[in-house]
């Protein structure tokens, strides 16, 4: 007998983290992870900041703080949300370690073991892993060119309300989406916030990368925006200023992310004071904008070059998605098919993310994910030259 509990038996490493080991390596390029660039950081700049901080205000920050979250982060929770359409106030705001973490809390809070989870096919692998930690199953939705489509969503909640089966929540990433680079058009979503609400069935909308199109506009209107009852979103500072300092949020209505508190209260306490206070003066700086205009403006470059080296070495038969933004791109070839690729392309000298890896059956699959957004144009046509030799040698 185990001495583990039955649900550890679910509990999968994340695919990325293990090529993270592989990617250490200098001369292997890759085209993995999803990091922002902090280059364009200005390293004074925040370690001012930082200092100012911890110089005046140390008794505070040092201190245990408060498990709803610091005020000042949430007020500027409340600022930025509203650039994507989405009223709320500073009572919906529940800062988190992470959207991973939200993530976690959301599925724990309302999942069952043996509950269905509808999420995009292809979705992000951590979710997967969370989703898989509370026993859930997860039907995979299909998508096109727009993401998620709605008519599939009704289908399959119809299907499984007429099976019996308990469905939590649909999970979607709207923007520039993980893994597939797709962005959902406002049209769409207010679509599938219909489909849901008239079934009374609940969203979680991730969207990290909402503020990271490539146009440098304003974001696409959150689905939060168009029926907070129904749309529980998440935030996360990772790719607008630091993944290390762990600090994203959770918005839901206030009796919910009261529930959602206790549920993180029980993890850890709070999030970190110092990190919640340097992403609140960071971003309310003015020298957050330019800095994330800097970053995107290098995202857009890489994808550039990215999309040239694909369209000079890929063979025919290949096609890739066209993202407007974010960090990735969705690679579809015949030659991917049944083959254990990653293995196939460490050994080429380049990482990347299997298909199979963003489905929660770990299907057969004929795709992988790029991501361009932490590599230096020339290591990304290297890397995609190399993957192209991983394509011919198959
Ligand atoms: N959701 C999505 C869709 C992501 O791509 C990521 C990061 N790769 C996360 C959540 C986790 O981000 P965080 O650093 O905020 O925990």
């Amino acid at each position: 007998m185990s001495a583990f509990a039955s649900r550890a038996d679910e509990f999968r490493p994340s695919p990325v983290r293990a090529v993270f080991e592989v990617a250490r390596d200098p001369s292997v390029v890759s085209l993995a992870g999803g990091n922002p660039d902090l280059s364009v950081l200005p390293a004074d700049a925040v370690g001012d900041l930082a200092g100012t901080l911890l110089r005046g205000r140390a008794g505070e920050l040092l201190q245990y703080g408060s498990g709803a979250g610091m005020d000042e982060l949430r007020q500027l929770v409340v600022k930025l949300m509203a650039r994507g359409g989405s009223t709320v106030t500073e009572h919906d705001v529940l800062p988190t370690t992470g959207s991973q973490a939200g993530l976690d809390l959301v599925t724990k809070l309302y999942c069952n073991p043996g509950d269905v989870i509808l999420a995009e096919g292809p979705t992000y692998v951590g979710a997967l892993g969370v989703f898989g930690a509370y026993e859930a199953e997860v039907r995979h939705v299909e998508m096109d060119h727009d993401g998620m489509q709605p008519e599939a969503v009704a289908q399959a909640l119809d299907e499984l309300a007429a099976q019996g089966r308990r469905v939590p929540f649909v999970y979607v990433i709207p923007s520039f989406q993980n893994p597939t680079g797709v962005t959902m058009p406002e049209e769409r979503r207010r679509e599938l916030v219909a489909v849901c609400a008239q079934r009374d069935v609940l969203i979680v909308e991730d969207d990290p990368y909402a503020l990271l199109g490539f146009d440098r506009g304003e974001p696409v209107p959150s689905m939060h925006g168009m029926d907070p009852k129904h749309v529980i979103h998440l935030g996360s500072f990772s790719k607008i200023f630091a993944p290390g300092l762990r600090v994203g949020w959770m918005a839901a209505p206030p009796e919910v992310r009261g529930r959602l508190q206790i549920a993180a209260e029980s993890v850890v306490i709070h999030p970190s004071n110092v990190a919640q206070s340097l992403v609140t003066s960071w971003v309310g700086s003015e020298h957050w904008q330019p800095a994330l205009d800097r970053a995107v403006e290098l995202y857009r470059e890489r994808w550039t070059a990215m999309e040239e080296a694909l369209t000079q070495y890929m063979p025919e038969s290949a096609s890739w998605t066209t993202p407007t933004g974010g960090f990735f791109t969705w690679v579809t070839a015949e030659q991917l098919r049944g083959r254990d690729i990653l293995a196939d392309a460490v050994a080429h000298g380049v990482v990347l993310v299997p298909g199979s890896a963003c489905y929660m059956d770990g299907r057969e699959s004929d795709a992988v994910r790029l991501a361009f957004s932490g590599v230096a144009p020339a290591r990304i046509t290297e890397g995609v030259r190399r993957f192209a030799e991983v394509l011919k040698a198959g």
